[in-house]
């Protein structure tokens, strides 16, 4: 008899261990399943400052702007991108505007060597 309440105990016993890492994993799991979601919440966020967002510009792009002197802010206040004659104003729903010389957004602010008066 005491055989079988030991064996009975020790049934108990593995169950109620099962149990208790069933529910830890579950527990684990849905707190992991909270950082994922953050983290795509975060992701899916638009970026600070879109006119500073050069995703997939490639290093010969970046170079570009960099040899033209580019700079988000004209220390030339009557000479910007934004009455430059190679300005590209932004498109519906953007932010940013263009430049005719290189890839990328650029500040309405912005001013590089090429300036050019509008015509
Ligand atoms: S040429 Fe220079 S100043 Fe003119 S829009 Fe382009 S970056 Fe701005």
């Amino acid at each position: 008899m005491h055989e079988i309440n030991s064996r009975r105990s020790f049934l108990q016993k593995c169950v109620s261990a099962g149990v208790t890492l069933a529910g830890g994993s579950l527990l684990l799991h849905s707190c992991n399943a909270k950082e994922k979601l953050s983290a795509k919440e975060a992701g899916s966020a638009p970026p600070v400052d879109p006119c500073s967002d050069y995703t997939g510009l490639s290093e010969n792009d970046l170079k570009a702007r960099q040899s033209m002197g580019y700079v988000k802010q004209s220390p030339i206040p009557e000479k910007q991108c934004g009455n430059c004659n190679l300005w590209l104003p932004p498109l519906a729903g953007k932010d940013c505007g263009a430049c005719q010389l290189f890839k990328g957004p650029v500040y309405t602010a912005g001013h590089c060597t090429y300036w050019a008066p509008q015509v």
